[in-house]
Order: structure tokens, then sequence, then C-alpha cells
């Protein structure tokens, strides 16, 4: 069975917000084995979404609509579903008890336009959605399957999982096609370029295999999906763990994490497991690392003290950088990124310190200290090296937020090297 995913809208094209909720729905759809024909936006056109929906009851489709389920007379999607089913919209008593006790619990009025959100087309199955006023539906069209779900996508995102992904299982075993059972597994690399990922992976990535290898880039790091399939769950997992296994193998150096994860993620958890600390000392990121290492709940037991020390001055007095080292070699240069480092090390008693000092652009650039040059220390246990980066000058933005990715980076190469600590 085929799907077509459609999005409405009249903020989507006019370009004033951009679909997600239609990528979204076709990852999911894909853990069924469920292939995306393709995504429509539309505006709040009820016309529009009503020919659309009878050409996929026409052809035996998957529909799955986002948006236009509100209490606005723009929210055209109920009128647009029963006009292609041929069936009135009728109110529904339980969709309508809801409503009223939500908005009663939140000390709102109950009115004409919210009534309208508890009307849905005779027959259809009601979605209840717990995040929000407006409730989902589904329709049942000879083979095709027509789905109603709320735009906003922290609301579609559990009613998707919770109940359409189990409904359109359902539909499908119930007119005898085989539902296989997807296994994936995620991985994150750094420092390979996709082109020599793809050659490496040779025939993994071929269109059909089972399983099969996908992967894309981001700011330099790529995310690998190992997917596999089988008739029922053991099939499925031992089909991936035969293909995790290889792909280990050969990309090992590169793999940071074997999890859906972010770097600082990663890098908290290696510091949290094994009981290791860290002091940070940004210039040009000016606190980006230590913004995303906060991010991680729990870190204030190894992450101890972070400096921005953006001036020449402020490398001297606080981390104790020698004025004739800066004099010497410039704020951008190996010693001082060294002595950044170690300073850090040093004032914050841990075993691990960051350094982050460079050129972020537009100016201050020079022949021999180019925009896009940052030098990074890192010291372990009093041991200090020096990294020399030189990022494409694609802009200020670019450059601090790859100095960033590869600070924390570094760092977690680092920790993966260490053992626990006491
Ligand atoms: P509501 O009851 O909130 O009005 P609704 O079902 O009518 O729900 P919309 O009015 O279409 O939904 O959208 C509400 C909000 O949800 C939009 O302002 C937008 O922020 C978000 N949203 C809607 N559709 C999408 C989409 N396709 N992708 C991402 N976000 C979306
Ligand atoms: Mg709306």
């Amino acid at each position: 069975m085929k799907a077509v995913v459609i999005a409405t809208g009249d903020e989507l094209v006019r370009g004033v917000h951009t679909d997600t909720n239609s990528g979204l729905i076709a990852r999911r759809l894909a853990t069924l084995s469920i292939e995306c024909e393709r995504f429509v936006v539309l505006g709040d056109d009820e016309e529009a979404l009503s020919a659309e929906l009878l050409r996929c009851v026409q052809l035996g489709r998957l529909a799955i609509v986002s948006g236009g389920l509100g209490p606005t007379l723009d929210d055209v999607t109920r009128a647009a579903f029963a006009r292609a089913c041929a069936v009135p919209l009728e109110r529904h008593a339980e969709c309508e008890a809801r409503l009223r006790a939500l908005l009663e619990a939140r000390g709102r009025e109950y009115t004409a336009s919210n009534a309208r959100q508890a009307d849905v087309p005779r027959g259809a199955r009601v979605l209840p959605n717990e995040r929000g006023t407006a409730d989902g539906f589904a329709m049942q069209m000879g083979a095709a399957l027509l789905v109603a779900l709320p735009g906003p996508p922290r609301e579609l995102q559990p009613m998707l999982d919770e109940q359409v992904l189990p409904l359109a299982r359902e539909h499908l075993q119930a007119r005898g096609i085989a539902v296989p059972v997807v296994c994936d597994a995620v991985f994150r690399l750094s420092g390979l370029p996709e082109a020599r990922f793809a050659d490496l992976c040779g025939d993994w990535m071929e269109r059909g295999r089972n399983p099969l290898v996908g992967v894309t880039a981001s700011m330099g790091v790529l995310t690998a999906t190992l997917r596999a399939r089988g008739a029922d769950e053991a099939e499925a997992q031992r089909l991936l763990v035969a293909q995790v296994t290889a792909f280990v193998e050969r990309f090992r150096s590169w793999i940071w994490t074997e999890q859906d994860e972010e770097l600082e993620s990663a890098l908290a958890r290696e510091l949290l497991e094994k009981n290791l600390t860290v002091a940070l000392a940004e210039s040009c990121t000016g606190g980006m690392v230590s913004a995303r290492l906060t991010k991680v709940p729990g870190i204030s037991r190894v992450y101890l003290r972070g400096w921005t020390t953006y001036s020449n001055q402020a490398k001297v007095d606080e981390l104790g950088v020698p004025p004739a080292l800066v004099e010497a070699h410039g704020a951008v240069s190996s010693p001082v990124a060294a002595a950044m480092a170690r300073g850090a090390c040093d004032r914050a008693g841990t075993r691990l310190g960051l350094s982050i000092t460079g050129i972020a652009g537009p100016d201050g650039g020079t022949p021999t200290k180019p925009v896009g040059l940052v030098w990074l220390g890192l010291c372990v246990d009093g041991v200090v090296t020096t990294h020399e980066r030189r990022y494409l000058a694609l802009g200020r933005d670019f450059v601090r937020e790859f100095a960033t990715r590869d600070g924390l980076h570094l760092l977690l190469q680092a920790t993966k090297g260490l053992g626990v600590n006491g």
C-alpha cells in the first residue's frame, strides 16, 4: 500500500511556515514498509483537499492529512473529508464532552466555534488528542484509509505513533498484506566525507537491499541508519545484528556513537560514566561549547567551570596566559591555545580542559591568519596538545559552529581514551 501525505494550511503555501509534518510522517510510515508516493502541500482549500482525498480513495491509498482541524472557518479538513467520502458531518458526543471539559479546566468558555471541532464525518473513527483541542479521525473507504491529524507537531507526533501506525498496520493485515517488522540501528560518524562513506559501504547502500544502509550529512557529521526487515522480530534482529557487526568493523575509527544522539550527549555520557571533570576556555565561540554541554541534565557533576575570555587581557587575567606569549604569537596561535587549556584545567582543578581561539570573521583576517583559522587546545591530565583548523570562510556562524563541534569532538575522543576515574 502506498501513502500520500498532505499538509494543509495557508501559512505553508505562503511560505510563512515550513512543512515538517510530512517528512516526519513519511519516516514513521517507512517503519511499516509503507512507501510514500508523494507529498502534497495545500492552502486551506476545501475543494482542493477533497479532490485530493477522492483520488486517494480511487487509488486505494493511505492518505494522511495534517492541519485544518482548528475551530476557525479556514479549518476545512472536516468538510473536505465529508465531501470526498459523500457523508454528512455529525457532532460526536465523546469529542464534545472531552472538549468541553478541557476548556472548562482552563477556565475558557465553550463556544459554537469550539463545538465545530467535535464534528466528524459519519462513520469515522475518532483519534483522541491528549495534547490539544482538535481530535483527529480516520475513515476507511474500501481499500483506502484516510486520516486527519492536527497541525501542531507536538500533537501530531504522539498521535501518529500511538494511534495511526497501529491502525495502518491493522488495515494492511485485514487486507492480507504482510507487514514486515523493521529494526533500525543508528550510528553517528565524524571525520569522513559522505562520498568516501558511500565508497566504503559498497553495495550496502544499494536500493532494495535488506539490510539497507542510509546516510545523511549535516555540519560534518554523518548519521548512518542501518535498517533490516524480517517476517518477524527475530528475523529482522538477526539480519540487523549481522549488518551492525560488519558496519562497526568497517567504520570503527569514525564512529562516535551507536545512538541517534548529539555530540554533547555522547560526551556527557562518557564524562559522567567515567567521572571525569572538565573545564572550558572559549574565545571565538563565546560560550557555545558551554551552552551545548549544559543542555545535558546532570552535567554539573563533571563540568566544573568555563570562561569566555574574549579579550587578550581576559586570557591573561582569567587563565594566566603569559602576556609575552600573546605578544609574540598573537591570540590565535598554538601557544596561546595551549596556555588557555592548561590555565583552565589548573584553575578549575579538572582532569580535562578545552580551549578555542580563532578568527570567525568577517574582519580580522590576515594572509597568514585568514578568517576561519581556529586553534583548539586540549589538556588531559596536564598533557597539552593543540589542533589547528582552517575552516572555509563561509561566515561567522559557520566557523563558530564548526569550531564548537570540533571542540566537543576532541573532548569526546580524549574521554573515550581514558578509564574510569578513581
Ligand atoms: P489548531 O487547533 O491548533 O488550529 P489545526 O489542526 O487547525 O490545529 P493548523 O491551524 O493547520 O492546525 O496549524 C497550527 C500550527 O501547527 C501552525 O501554526 C504551525 O505552527 C503548526 N503546523 C501546522 N502544519 C504544520 C506542518 N505541516 N509542519 C509543521 N508545522 C505545522
Ligand atoms: Mg488552523
